[in-house]
């Protein structure tokens, strides 16, 4: 390891092995404790915790200097190491059975009072407050962990693909917009005043190109740019790990995948098992409301329109006749310590999920407990094959509605009611979407994933008569519930390429204006190729346990974009701005939500 000796001879974990050797550590004060006579300190490095005792009558300058430390001094000392007495031993830490007997130190930094403590990590700040002191949050040895750990699954990232032939490329941070479904962030030129530069949403285009380019194999851990809502823990700027390769099926995305991400998990200690099972879209969307699934728990939706149908309720029987669906799940022992209040309750669960009711029966020591009363409950619950402690809820509505209301219960109540096992890794492939979807509002059809993802070649001829029943040849990854990465095998054929953009409203004019290069690509040898790209910030977080991709990222910005460290984004020079030929206006108020 580099390092000079002037500060240290040995990290703090290192120099636990040394057997009563005289070694030099640096690292900061992580807590003092004065016992009258003698003070020990825990310095921490990267690597740890070591114990330092000064004694004031073997070293007494020593001694009275550590008596001046602060928290998060930065010091460097030296001494021998040596065990502690048996009484002493902390069993916690790697180096709790040593301590540094300290002959000399020597204070590097001194370090004025934190805004918040590094030792005491219940002592919460606010976010902002943690995100302006960063660098003192990343101190704490979990931050410190996530980002080795984060170091660690790019590295064996890069072992995986490099073994398997694929070159790291850069791209271009400066591009002309590409577009992926979210808004750009997008940047003015000085040199061509008056046009502009948009950040990528994902190297999409250019990875492309790089198979026409002769590439064949290509992968790049790259940072990609969505100007989108930030609700939902995401981050204007986050990072892929982006693949395309020339020559492949699905088949061969499966296995790459696969092999990379039982490599990336064993990296952070989960072991997953290949092959991943695989859903088609469809048959994913009625059995789990969703099109990430948790498949770590069963409750599968079941469809019970035609019972309800016959049901003798009028509610159902009303809604069926006026169209409706009727789906339901079965969340094993789930409902046995429910109170009405709790049962109650899930009426407003589910209404915050959009829907318009819900009617619950729990199956009780002495018969059905059910918001509605009726035989068919009764039948219903043996159907379900429900025991005493199950809990049914129903949803009638437009089958998209119903799936979706159901979908997020199942996975808010299978938390609530600890139905997810604990330490269960479930990864999923999910399978054969529709290539467009229908835009109420644009009355369009839009893409799905990109408009260069490629039907499957039996469903070309319905792109011009059918959009709606063309199949995609796009893959989703979905880990716990969580979409991980996404990809598809592209179009490489130019009239094909025409033909997916006509689909979405895209006239050849407009082709050529916005996507020329592109087109001229795909008549100059384009091979057939295909990729896929893995969300890593989110898979990080998901190996780690992690709660937040914040957590996972270095300098992460606040849920409304900023960076409270720095103080971005921020006002800039009225020269600078005049260099650009860019005017402020008056603010359009708060931003609209997506
Ligand atoms: N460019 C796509 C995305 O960012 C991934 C892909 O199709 O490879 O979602």
């Amino acid at each position: 390891m580099i390092g000079s000796d002037r500060y240290r001879t040995h990290t703090c974990v290192g120099a636990a092995d040394t057997n009563g050797a005289t070694v030099r550590v640096a690292g900061w004060v992580h807590r003092r404790r004065d016992h009258g006579g003698l003070i020990f300190i825990d310095l921490r490095d990267r690597s740890g915790l070591l114990q330092l005792v000064f004694d004031p009558e073997a070293a007494p300058q020593a001694h009275a200097a550590a008596h001046r430390f602060h928290n998060e001094d930065v010091v460097s000392v030296s001494g021998p190491v040596i065990a502690r007495d048996a009484k002493n031993v902390n069993p916690n830490i790697p180096t709790g059975g040593v301590e540094l007997r300290v002959a000399e130190v020597e204070l590097l930094s001194s370090s004025d009072p934190l805004p918040f403590s590094v030792e005491d990590e219940t002592q919460e700040a606010s976010e902002e407050v943690r995100l302006a002191y960063r660098y003192i949050e990343t101190r704490r040895p979990k931050r410190l962990r996530a980002l080795e750990m984060r170091a660690q699954i790019a590295s064996v990232t890069r072992g995986v693909l490099e073994d398997e032939g694929f070159l790291e490329v850069e791209t271009p941070i400066l591009i002309r917009s590409t577009p992926e479904g979210a808004r750009d962030f997008i940047v003015p030129s000085r040199l061509q005043q008056g046009k502009w530069y948009a950040l990528p949403q994902s190297p999409q285009l250019f990875k492309q190109l790089l198979m026409v380019g002769g590439l064949e194999r290509y992968y790049q851990i790259v940072r990609c740019f969505r100007d989108e809502d930030l609700r939902a823990d995401r981050q204007p700027e986050f990072t892929q790990i982006d693949i395309e390769a020339s020559f492949i099926e699905p088949e061969d995305i499966y296995r790459l995948i696969e092999r990379l991400l039982v490599s990336q998990a064993e990296a952070a200690g989960v072991t997953l098992h290949a092959p991943f099972p695989r859903l088609g879209f469809a048959e994913c969307m009625a059995r789990y409301g969703t099109d990430r699934p948790d498949v770590r728990f069963g409750v599968e939706i079941q469809d019970w329109t035609a019972q309800a149908a016959a049901s003798g309720l009028g509610i159902f029987e009303k809604a069926v006749e006026a169209g409706s669906v009727v789906r339901g799940i079965c969340l094993p022992a789930a409902g046995g310590g429910l109170s009405r209040k709790d049962l109650d309750g899930l009426v407003t669960d589910a209404q915050e999920f959009g829907a318009r009711g819900l009617v619950w029966a729990v199956v009780g020591e002495d018969g059905l407990r059910a918001s509605v009363k009726g035989e068919f409950l009764q039948g219903l619950a043996e159907a379900f094959g429900a025991v005493q402690g199950d809990l049914i809820c129903l949803v009638a509505d437009t089958e998209d509605a119903a799936l979706g209301v159901l979908g997020s219960l199942r996975v808010r109540l299978a938390e609530r009611y600890g139905l997810i096992p604990e330490g269960a890794w479930a990864p999923l492939w999910v399978t054969d979407f529709p290539l467009v979807e229908w835009n109420p509002d644009q009355k369009r059809w839009d893409a799905r994933h990109h408009p260069f993802t490629s039907p499957r070649p039996e469903d070309i001829p319905l792109l011009a008569t059918d959009p709606g029943a063309v199949i995609a040849q796009a893959y989703d990854i979905v880990l716990n519930g969580l979409e991980i990465g996404g990809g598809s095998i592209r179009i490489h054929d130019r009239d094909v390429q025409q033909a997916a953009f006509a689909t979405i409203g895209v006239d050849a004019e407009e082709a050529e204006e916005k996507f020329g290069f592109l087109m001229r690509a795909l008549r100059l040898g384009a091979p057939p190729h295909g990729g896929i790209a893995l969300g890593f910030d989110r898979l990080v977080m998901l190996l780690l346990g992690e709660k937040s991709i914040r957590d996972v990222i270095a300098f992460p910005k606040t849920s409304t974009g900023q960076d409270p460290l720095t103080g971005a984004p921020s006002e800039v020079d009225d020269d600078q701005l005049r260099d650009l030929s860019v005017r402020n206006v008056p603010p359009k108020g708060p931003a609209k939500a997506d």
